[in-house]
């Protein structure tokens, strides 16, 4: 999500409870891939690769319950390959719930590199010397789940990227509620959307489940779910055993929103309209979305969703809030 200055982090902090513990992962270090936090599980039978990741950015808390969960349930999978990870671990190791904002990364976005141009190139950071360590495995990988959560509150979210096999995919995991397709950032290509995940012609998959606001106990609750369910999908552990994990309750029928317009504040002067949140719909075209200083912003279609919406510390340049269609009530 988009932070702001150290001022606004530690300001936002003081507000925001801390409600999850950061696992210890000292003792998944050494791992049996080579590269350090990554564990690789091979069945023996055939089947794909299926990559669970945490801590993409490193204060993104429920990731790493859910995979410290993983591996102390010694999960094995029953065809294919399964790795656990743990990417941004520095970021993560630095993780402090009286800061909680300030360890997102070290140096740069690490899910802002993932493209060959980036990984091959000469330039350095601490998160780039991590996704190049990491690329190898990656390649090898057919099935990914990204576990991410968010700055503002915010319910839960799939990210599915702009193609059908992802929305697809986040169809069969069935969880979270709203699937979310979008290309990504201006500013660099998520793991989500690196190599064979992003081509529609690969057989190469991958989703990015934002589980709910960073610390809040609820997305430890989603990231367990949609990983189960995410594993299930994948047909490569024991259905009983999945069952076992997976909520009796059925999840809320899904509903797509595709991604089409990015509102970049121009003031520093920018209000939603009262009640508005994210998620919120705004049933028709022209319905009053805020104000960036005395310009109104208006919904540009009917069943606008607002996706993620910056609520506090906005100033020009940033982006305040995507925009997406509300497509299909499954
Ligand atoms: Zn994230």
């Amino acid at each position: 999500m988009v932070t702001g200055t150290t001022t606004t982090m530690t300001t936002m902090a003081t507000n925001i409870k801390v409600e999850l513990a950061a696992p210890d992962i000292s003792a998944y270090r050494r791992g049996n891939t080579g590269i350090d936090y990554i564990s690789t599980f091979d069945s023996g039978k055939p089947g794909p690769h299926v990559l669970v990741n945490a801590v993409t950015h490193g204060n993104e808390i429920c990731g790493a319950i859910a995979v410290d969960r993983l591996f102390k349930m010694n999960l094995r999978p029953s065809r294919g390959k399964l790795s656990l990870a743990f990417a941004n671990v520095d970021a993560y190791l630095r993780f402090d719930a009286a800061e909680p904002h300030q360890s997102r990364f070290i140096d740069e976005d690490f899910n802002r590199v993932w493209t060959p141009a980036t990984l091959d190139g000469s330039r350095d950071s601490t998160e780039l010397r991590r996704a190049r360590a990491m690329r190898p495995l990656i390649d090898q990988v057919d099935l990914l789940l990204d576990i991410h959560s968010m700055h503002d509150p915010h319910g839960p979210v799939m990210i599915s990227g702009p193609l059908d096999k992802g929305i697809a995919f986040a169809r069969q995991v069935g969880t979270p509620q709203y699937i979310v397709a979008d290309r990504g950032h201006a500013n660099g290509t998520r793991m989500r959307d690196y190599g064979g995940f992003g081509d529609p012609d690969s057989t190469k998959n991958a989703l990015l489940v934002e589980c709910g606001q960073h610390w809040e106990k609820a997305a430890e609750h989603m990231a367990w779910q949609t990983t189960w369910r995410f594993l299930r999908s994948c047909e490569i552990v024991d259905a009983e055993l999945a069952s076992a994990q997976i909520s009796a309750d059925p999840p809320p029928s899904q509903s797509l929103v595709r991604v089409t317009d990015a509102v970049v504040a121009n003031s520093l002067d920018f209000r939603f309209a009262s009640g508005l949140k994210g998620l919120s719909r705004l049933a028709r075209k022209g319905d009053l979305i805020g104000h960036d200083g005395r310009t109104p912003v208006l919904a540009p279609y009917d069943n606008c969703v607002l996706i993620m919406p910056t609520m506090v510390h906005v100033k020009p340049g940033l982006t305040v809030v995507r925009l997406g269609r509300l497509e299909v009530s499954a």
